[in-house]
């Protein structure tokens, strides 16, 4: 049997964050990917300014920034009528960053773990699934996993579930989430981008329907969005009926829309729910495994990256040290709740009053009279949310040597 001082389940953003941190601090640490790669399309792709700094801080804001990407200083949402309303604009954010940027998760996250590699005491295993926990009492003292080579146990001194909403770590230490419910599920599929298009990522809003434009230079990223558990009706009506409907909402891509088929689009279902305890003794959970958040503001990487850096700052000294307190996990647990719980309320508020009449079609049409980017005090408030979210959080950890090649 192995030992480490901290492993990580799961290569999302909360558990590379969490590596590339603790690594970079001096901390010996595993990561345990599941998939073999980081190729998961159909994720959130957005990296707000707050994530932006934290890469800043850690030094890796030009690599980042290198990447592919696409900027969106606005955000806007098209109406039935032909407006354009500003949901919220990121220009006059105090920042470096005033801008969400779009970036493939793959490719954020490959930038996080190449970063982690640089520093000896980064581990990262693919192909590697947590499959239970190792414990002794109350306590979790490392993980069972199980990778190309066959069955494994690591010991460390903490343990992290970042392995997302389905957690298997949470699920093996007995830990249960609430639930609050979400009235959508997300269809993705893409569909060619054309000379002429426009160049924003951008909302439609109609009565009973709504869809999501990610433009991705070559293609458009679409996100359609249907009633919760609506796929099997949407399908039972036919492909017809589905391409004719992204023609009504977008008819620059009714031609294209031809192109669709049910076997290239991807379910995504969605949920919004949060643990009431993030940790047992020797084990923590972050991110997605503690708190689902719904793709409403397109802020759930950014939780998880802000959940991470927390993290980071506050056990990196006692993970160097050999001990983490369970008071200390209650402790992260305490500062992370306060964001989770203030994201997932607007979220609840714009799924309820935005997103569900907007899918049952009970709003005739959904009408703004004044944009509200227009009223001061809401445009400002929207910015500071959407860019910096609720008491963001900066890397305090030190930088210890890089590996030696
Ligand atoms: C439809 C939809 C759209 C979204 N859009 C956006 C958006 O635009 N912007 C945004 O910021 N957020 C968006 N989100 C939310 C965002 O994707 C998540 O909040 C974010 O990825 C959470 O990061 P995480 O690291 O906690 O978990 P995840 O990203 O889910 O990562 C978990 C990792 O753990 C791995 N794993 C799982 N089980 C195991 C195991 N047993 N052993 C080892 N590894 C395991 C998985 O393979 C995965 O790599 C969206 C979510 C949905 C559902």
């Amino acid at each position: 049997m192995s030992k480490t001082t901290c492993v990580i389940a799961g290569g999302g953003p909360a558990g590379a964050v969490l590596a590339l941190l603790l690594a970079r601090a001096g901390v010996e640490v595993t990561l345990l990917e599941k998939h073999a790669d980081f190729l998961r399309d159909f994720r959130g792709d957005t990296i707000h300014p707050s994530t932006q700094e934290v890469l800043d801080e850690l030094g890796l804001a030009e690599e980042f920034l290198a990447l592919p990407h696409r900027k969106a200083y606005e955000l806007d949402m098209w109406l039935d009528d032909g407006r354009v309303v500003e949901i919220a604009s990121l220009r006059e954010l105090k920042s470096k960053f005033p801008y969400i940027a779009f970036v493939p998760q793959w490719d954020f996250l490959q930038l996080i773990v190449a970063a982690a590699g640089r520093y000896p005491g980064f581990r990262l295993v693919m192909e590697a699934e947590v499959t239970g926990v190792i414990r002794e009492g109350n306590a979790v003292r490392g993980v069972r996993y199980r990778d190309a080579e066959g069955e494994h146990e690591l010991r460390a001194t903490l343990t992290v579930g970042a392995d997302g909403r389905h957690s298997d770590v949470r699920r093996a230490a007995g830990l249960v989430p609430v639930e609050f419910g979400a009235p959508m599920d997300v269809l993705w599929f893409r569909l060619p981008r054309e000379h002429g298009d426009s160049e924003e990522t951008f909302l439609r809003v109609s009565s009973g329907r709504m869809m999501v434009a990610i433009n991705r230079e070559t293609y458009w990223q679409l996100a359609y969005v249907i009633p919760k558990g609506g796929y099997d009706r949407l399908r039972s009506r036919g492909i017809e009926t589905l391409r004719a409907s992204v023609g009504e909402l977008l008819p620059f891509l009714a031609g294209r829309a031809a192109e669709l088929a049910f076997e290239r689009t991807s379910v995504l279902q969605v949920a919004l729910n949060r643990l009431r305890r993030w940790h047992r003794p020797g084990l923590l959970l972050i991110g997605d495994a503690a708190h689902a958040m719904s793709p409403v503001f397109g802020v759930g990487i950014n939780l998880a990256v802000q959940d991470a850096v927390a993290a980071a700052n506050l056990l990196t000294g006692p993970l160097l040290a050999g001990e983490v307190p369970e008071s200390l996990l209650r402790r992260l647990q305490r500062r992370r709740m306060i964001p989770t719980v203030v994201t997932q309320l607007a979220q609840r508020v714009v799924q309820d009053r935005l997103i569900r009449p907007a899918l049952t079609g009970a709003a005739p049409s959904v009408r703004f009279p004044v944009s509200p980017a227009q009223i001061p005090v809401v445009r400002d408030l929207a910015r500071r949310f959407i860019g910096f979210g609720v008491l963001p959080e900066h890397v305090r950890t030190p930088e210890a040597p890089v590996r030696v090649r």
